[in-house]
């Protein structure tokens, strides 16, 4: 059996689907590597890496893909409209065989178009970021990997657009002041954003709308922002998930959190919501009554932005002097550690399918398989998709 890694040609995507390691590990299973020449370069791993681990070098994407039984990619192959609309590349899809299995990172919400073009090409389709958040399945979470990484990585791009300092230095000359942070969203990016902000010397602050995350941000030396009252403290009670809160409590928070985003000088931004357009968090009067010099970044920009003003891919200076950070992809601004991850994920889940007399091979009723499938031998089966046909 054979495996396909070809070069992301996405602009902008600097990862890569495998790393030596995973090589060396696939090897091991008896199945054949082929890595495309370069496919490695933008996470700083040579070909000679893959080579060493056991893989064979392609020179390009059709003699890497030729034959290939599984493709794993980054991000989700271009297809032939995509190339005739003039946007550049090289129709991939039309590169991997009938039948042939492909593992990415898909984004099918905002690409209905390749899902249906995955059906028609015959290629079995898996959306790694729809894997479901079991026990079983955490090794393989690739929304975890990454998000992990892009909370460390927003922070460490606050700092460097930040002209004053984050830690509280006492020096001969006097002073300077401890930068406080506030993160929004305390999910995985949210407290790895938490945690580094802290490291950094931030005096840290964070809220959800899910009570449950409290002790989590304490835990990590962060104040919770919220509005404390009995309606609160039930929610609080209630377990992990978000609960509808009241229109009243509703507006003492926005009151609140409009207070406290006055006086940060940093705020991480990190709500999404799966499949829908990001909720806005920061508004135009919040960044307006914010200090010049302030920064902000919002992680959730390619989904439509926590914060009223950011531009995809651009970093945006305020009237008022504030910056807004909304750079695109950001697991890939941290490719090397972003990729390595990333390898391990499809690894995992490879070798969940692979059995040693079968090879990788897929159990269309197991629940991790129903979750990322979105095509079968030529027909769309992810329920989410099952309108997208004519
Ligand atoms: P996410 O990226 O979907 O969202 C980030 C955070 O934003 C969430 O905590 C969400 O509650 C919050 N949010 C949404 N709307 C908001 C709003 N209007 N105001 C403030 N905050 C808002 O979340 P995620 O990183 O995927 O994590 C969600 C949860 O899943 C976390 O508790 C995480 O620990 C958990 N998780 C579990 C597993 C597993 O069991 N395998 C794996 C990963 C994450």
């Amino acid at each position: 059996m054979k495996i396909a890694i070809p070069r992301e040609r996405r602009p902008g995507e600097r990862r890569v689907a495998a790393s030596p390691e995973t090589v060396k590990k696939f090897k091991t299973l008896g199945l054949d590597v082929v890595v495309e020449s370069g496919a490695g370069l933008g996470s700083s791993l040579p070909d000679a890496a893959y080579e060493a681990a056991g893989a064979v070098i392609a020179a390009d994407a059709a003699s890497a893909l030729a034959d290939a039984d599984i493709v794993l990619k980054v991000q989700r192959p271009l297809i032939a409209q995509e190339v005739e609309k003039g946007e550049g590349g090289e129709d991939e899809l039309a590169l991997i065989r009938k039948g042939a299995l492909l593992f990415a990172i898909l984004n099918p919400y905002n690409s209905r178009d390749h899902v249906k073009a995955y059906a028609d090409a015959g290629v079995n389709a898996f959306a790694m970021e729809f894997m479901p958040r079991i026990t079983r399945a955490q090794v393989m979470d690739v929304l975890s990997s990454q998000a992990n990484l892009a909370g460390y990585k927003a922070v460490v791009d606050a700092a460097s657009e930040y002209g004053r300092a984050f830690p509280m230095m006492m020096t001969a000359a006097g002073t300077v002041p401890p930068a406080r942070a506030f993160i929004m969203g305390v999910g995985v990016a949210g407290l790895q954003a938490i945690a580094t902000a802290k490291r950094l010397g931030a005096i840290v602050s964070a809220t959800d709308v899910r009570p449950a995350v409290k002790e989590q941000v304490q835990s990590l030396g962060g104040s919770f922002v919220a509005v404390e009252n009995d309606e609160f403290k039930q929610a609080e009670t209630a377990g992990g998930y978000a609960k509808e809160m009241s229109d009243d409590y509703k507006r003492q928070q926005a009151a609140l959190v409009a207070e406290h985003i006055r006086k940060q000088d940093i705020v991480i931004t990190t709500a999404l919501i799966p499949g829908r357009k990001a909720p806005i968090l920061v508004t135009a009067e919040h960044v307006a009554s914010m200090k010049p010099g302030s920064v902000i970044v919002d992680l959730a920009v390619e989904q439509g932005g926590n914060v009223e003003g950011a531009k995809l891919g651009e970093v945006v200076t305020t009237a008022n002097g504030v910056k807004i950070v909304g750079h695109a992809n950001y697991a890939s601004r941290i490719a090397e550690s972003a990729s390595l991850l990333y390898a391990k994920n499809l690894l995992a889940l490879l070798t969940s399918l692979h059995g040693k007399e079968t090879g990788v091979a897929v159990n269309w009723d197991d629940e991790i398989v129903k979750a990322i499938a979105l095509t079968r031998d030529g027909a769309i089966v992810h329920p989410a998709f099952a309108d997208t046909r004519e």
